[in-house]
């Protein structure tokens, strides 16, 4: 399908789509992505009107190069279907106060480091393409829509491919985006308090969180 700018706006405002939905950015891609599935204008109208998902993912911090963790350490975020995974990976670096200075990889997968399933990107978004066996897809241009997702899946976040902090992620709930809900990306839920990066770690029962070895 193709979508000429002097045509009507598949929106549905009865309106020129160059002077509707065409200007602005974000509505342009959605309809060009739209146009991209579409076979014909009624389907093209009908993908336009679809509510956007919401993805309620939780991420436990699992394991550290070869610590464990065993007090829990999650977060849990709000996305859009439309966000990629490098958005996702922000997120999380924000929310786990991790340094984002190395690369890091999704594995829509249960099982870390299955080359078929990964999705990898550097701290920047770009996706560098090693010349090894099954090459990773990249993590920026890839929507969260777009893997399959249900509810109940669990695939794994890896950053640092030296210091291996491995995340586990479930998808908890998938619904859809109400007229009236706020800004996403969002936090939903905390718990627990994130290691340190660097080093080696325990974890202080008195102040209920993970701190420095000092030994
Ligand atoms: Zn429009």
């Amino acid at each position: 399908m193709k979508l000429q700018r002097n045509e009507k706006c598949p929106c549905g405002s009865g309106r020129k789509y160059k002077k509707c939905c065409y200007p602005d950015l974000g509505k342009r891609a959605e309809i060009l992505r739209s146009v991209s599935l579409a076979n014909n204008w009624e389907e093209l109208v009908q993908l336009v009107a679809k509510p956007m998902e919401i993805y309620q993912l939780k991420v436990v911090l699992i394991r550290m190069g070869f610590q464990e963790i065993e007090e829990e350490v999650s977060r849990t975020f709000g996305l859009e279907g439309k966000h990629t995974l490098y958005d996702f990976h922000m997120d999380i670096q924000g929310a786990f106060d991790w340094d984002n200075d190395h690369m890091f990889s999704f594995y829509i997968t249960d099982k870390l480091s299955d080359r078929e399933n990964e999705y990898s990107a550097n701290p920047l978004g770009e996706h560098l393409v090693s010349g090894f066996a099954t090459p990773s897809k990249s993590a920026a241009t890839a929507q969260i829509r777009d893997l399959g997702l249900t509810e109940d899946t669990k695939f794994i976040y890896l950053f640092d491919y030296g210091d291996k902090l491995v995340h586990e992620v479930t998808v908890e709930k998938i619904s859809v985006k109400s007229q009236t809900a706020k800004k996403f990306p969002t936090i939903i839920n905390e718990s627990g308090t994130p290691p340190p990066q660097y080093g080696q770690f325990e974890y202080d029962k008195e102040e209920t969180k993970y701190t420095t070895k000092t030994s």
